[in-house]
Parts: structure tokens; sequence; C-alpha cells
């Protein structure tokens, strides 16, 4: 997949992540500067080392689980240090991105999760790479939908029935 798959794939994963009983509060957790963290979190195995070919990211040490060991441990420390406002809960987030770009890579070529220790591959082109441009699409699409569009329709939804309750509060209490 391309890298702009990998980067919104979490970020729509993350829209899923509301108690229905805060919907406000949960909402608002997921600011811009999270998803930003969660998009780029999706996206580092391809940013920390850049490749074109599959090849290249069968011997890409980001590209395994060493890395990924290596990026909890980092994300973790720094949660735990209180540094940069990351919580423990923004950094699981963090590690689960990267982790899932691993996974997805694995579906769309294969992955050598060992490497350097073992250059033994795992997973195949299950998605070939000609629909790869299709998915960046429409993993845009998703995201723009439940990231932007469907909380701006559920705040003017909110406030439309909010004022209709207090005008019917109004006109009763004048009754
Ligand atoms: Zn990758």
């Amino acid at each position: 997949m391309n890298v702009l798959s990998h980067a919104l794939i979490p970020v729509i994963a993350s829209s899923f992540d509301v108690k229905r009983s805060r919907v406000e509060s949960e909402s608002s957790y997921w600011n811009a500067k999270r998803l930003t963290f969660l998009a780029v979190c999706g996206a580092a195995p391809d940013l920390l080392d850049p490749h074109l070919y599959l090849a290249s990211r069968l011997s890409s040490w980001s590209h395994g689980v060493p890395a990924l060991l290596g990026v909890a441990l980092v994300l973790f420390s720094l949660s735990r240090a209180g540094k940069f406002g990351l919580e423990t809960r923004l950094a699981a987030w963090g590690v689960s991105a990267y982790a899932l770009h691993l996974c997805c890579d694995a579906i769309s070529g294969g992955i050598a999760p060992l490497y350097p220790l073992s250059p033994v591959v795992i997973g195949a082109y299950y998605i070939p790479p000609v629909l790869w441009p299709m998915l960046d699409f429409g993993f845009l699409f998703i995201a723009y939908f439940l990231r932007f569009a469907l909380p701006r329709w559920l705040a003017t939804r909110a406030r439309a029935t909010g004022a209709r309750h207090r005008g019917d509060c109004n006109s009763s209490g004048q009754g």
C-alpha cells in the first residue's frame, strides 16, 4: 500500500474509539494534533526508511518486529516521563498504527518481520499494487467523511435539536 493509505487507516480506526456515553468529550480528544501524530505513526515505517521496490522493503530495518519494539519503547518511555504531552493511550495508538502498517504491508507484498535477524518473509501480494491508488482515494474519502463531514453534521443537528428544545420549553413556559 502507499504511504497515504498507511497514514489514513489508523486515523479511520480512531474514529471508532468513541465511548457512547461521552461522545462530546471523546470527539474533542481526537483533535487535529493527535490525529496528525497517529497519521505520522502509521506512515513511520516508510518515512524512516523510504523505498520504492519490494526488495528494498524486505531488507528494510523499519519494517520488522525489532523496529516495532524500538518504537514502542520510545513512545511508552516518553509517555511515562510525561514528555510532549504524550498520554499512554496515545502512545498505545501510535504503536498500534505502526504495527498496522506492517500488517498492511504483509498483505500487499510481504515483509521480513525479523530482519535483520532473519530474512524469512511472510505475506504476499493479496492486495496487488494496481489497487493501491484506488485504496488511497477510498481511505481519503472515508477519513474525510468520518473525521470531518459526519462530526460537523452531528454538531449541526445537535445545535438544531437544542434550539428546538429550548424553543419548546419557552413556548410551554409562556402557555
Ligand atoms: Zn511500508
